[in-house]
């Protein structure tokens, strides 16, 4: 079945609605009739021209053309083709090529005269049309055949994902429906959902991402063949699922994908916490925390939590998150509360927090927290904090009065007294109430007198 690409009407997301939930992704606004590639395309359309010049077929294929058609500018533009991983070689040189799976069939192609530096950001993936073999292990597949653009398509995830676009004719093919769907503003898996999902568990989750990236609603088939193969998420790496969930956590409909993941029993596997949630006060916190930063959608939902300490601990086994982003997630969930009472307390005790390395995202956190509350004072508290931070570093964080050396002088004998005169002498000075080195000094030997 090969379609012409001309005839395009209908869907876009609805750019009015963030919630994510109850609406209709799809708006009576008419797809275009053709698809309108960005000059970031350029260098990929010239792969495929090269391609057919010698004598192959290649196309546009997956996420570019899928996302083209949206109006979405495209992440990067993969390329299908007849010609095999030698083939390409040979048509692009060796200089240009790089085999990084070619046991799957995939080559990439450097743009023309380019240096080998930064090959990540230029490389174009050429992956050779197959068709996978048998799934043992829940994830990949045994073995791969070269085949043809059906067979490719075929093999693929989602319906949405199975297009091809050739940009020499301009033709719009489309082996699978993926093109009324995406009109419609459905996912579905290509083929029988149950054995789509027993081949490869991950794509459960990428149904719930999809579908909360693009807004929409997932096929009732598809939805219960991930309910049936649910408890099996587990095959699936702790990396994959961290990154699969960091992409949901800052998507359009965000929260269109945590219920989803509710309603198909993958949270026990991913975010267990929340079972444990009210859907409405994570909606609230979903829309006042909206960022690109998932750090602190997660927080935002953890700080939600009984006990966010220990939910973080188990979010970050699961998602393998790394020790950077654990730690701004951990501060922002232990110390945004108190600057939502910046303004009713003491300067000692918040100065520490307003030097933390992680003061951003605490200071963010806070901030959903206090957008959540009826009154303002937790407002008028974080905005308070945030204003702080442009006081001069010498003035957030001025040189103690008192070092232990001071203490030693002073004829203090060491032991615990010593860090809790020097933390006590601290806080004074940062709340005013020692002025000097010479003010501290007095006040140390008034206290040895006592
Ligand atoms: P994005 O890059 O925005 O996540 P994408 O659709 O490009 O979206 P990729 O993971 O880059 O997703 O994969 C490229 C294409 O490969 C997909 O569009 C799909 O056709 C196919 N694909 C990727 N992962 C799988 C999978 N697990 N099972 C089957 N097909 C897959
Ligand atoms: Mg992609």
């Amino acid at each position: 079945m090969i379609e012409s690409g001309r005839d395009w009407s209908v869907v876009d997301g609805d750019s009015s609605n963030t919630s994510g939930i109850g609406d209709n992704a799809v708006s009576s606004e008419s797809f275009p009739d053709r698809i309108e590639l960005g000059c970031d395309a350029d260098e990929a359309v010239s792969l495929i021209r090269t391609l057919a010049d010698a004598g192959f077929v290649a196309y546009l294929a997956g996420g570019c053309v899928r996302d083209a058609l949206l109006g979405i500018t495209p992440k990067d533009y993969d390329v299908a083709t007849n010609a095999t991983p030698q083939a390409v070689r040979k048509v692009f040189g060796k200089s240009r090529t790089l085999a990084f799976g070619a046991s799957f069939g995939v080559i990439g192609v450097l743009p023309p005269n380019q240096q080998r530096e930064n090959v990540h950001q230029q490389v174009t993936e050429v992956a050779t049309f197959r068709s996978d073999g048998t799934y043992s292990d829940g994830r990949r597949p045994d073995s791969v055949h070269f085949g043809d653009p059906e067979q490719d398509a075929l093999r693929r995830d989602f319906t949405i994902n199975g297009l091809f676009y050739d940009p020499v004719d301009d033709r719009l093919i489309d082996f699978v429906g993926g093109r009324q769907d995406l009109r419609s503003g459905l996912l579905r898996t290509i083929g029988d959902p149950n054995d789509r999902f027993a081949e490869d568990r991950l794509r459960m989750l990428r149904a719930v991402r999809f579908a909360a990236t693009l807004g929409f609603e997932i096929d009732p088939a598809t939805r219960s063949a991930v309910v049936q193969h649910s408890r099996s998420l587990e095959v699936v790496s702790g990396e994959r699922i961290g990154a699969e969930m960091r992409r949901l956590l800052v998507s359009r409909f965000a929260l269109r994908g945590i219920n989803d993941l509710v309603q198909l029993d993958l949270a026990g596997k991913v975010l267990p916490e929340l079972l444990q949630m009210q859907i409405s006060s994570v909606a609230a916190r979903c829309e006042a925390a909206r960022s690109d930063d998932f750090r602190y959608q997660l927080a935002a939902i953890l700080s939600l939590s009984s006990d966010p300490s220990q939910a973080l601990r188990g979010v970050s086994e699961c998602w393998k998150l790394s020790n950077e982003e654990t730690r701004a997630i951990s501060s922002a969930l232990k110390f945004h509360r108190l600057l939502t009472e910046f303004n009713e307390t003491a300067w000692s005790v918040t100065q520490p927090i307003m030097i933390n390395r992680d003061i951003e995202s605490i200071l963010d956190l806070a901030a959903v927290i206090a957008e959540s509350q009826p009154n303002d004072q937790w407002r008028r508290s974080v905005s308070a904090a945030r204003q702080r931070l442009d006081w001069s570093k010498d003035r957030l964080n001025p040189d103690p009065f008192l070092t232990g050396d001071d203490l030693r002088e002073l004829g203090v004998p060491p032991g615990p007294e010593y860090s809790k005169l020097l933390s006590k002498a601290r806080s004074l000075q940062l709340d005013g109430e020692l002025t000097s080195h010479e003010a501290a000094t007095r006040w140390v030997l008034t206290r040895k007198e006592r």
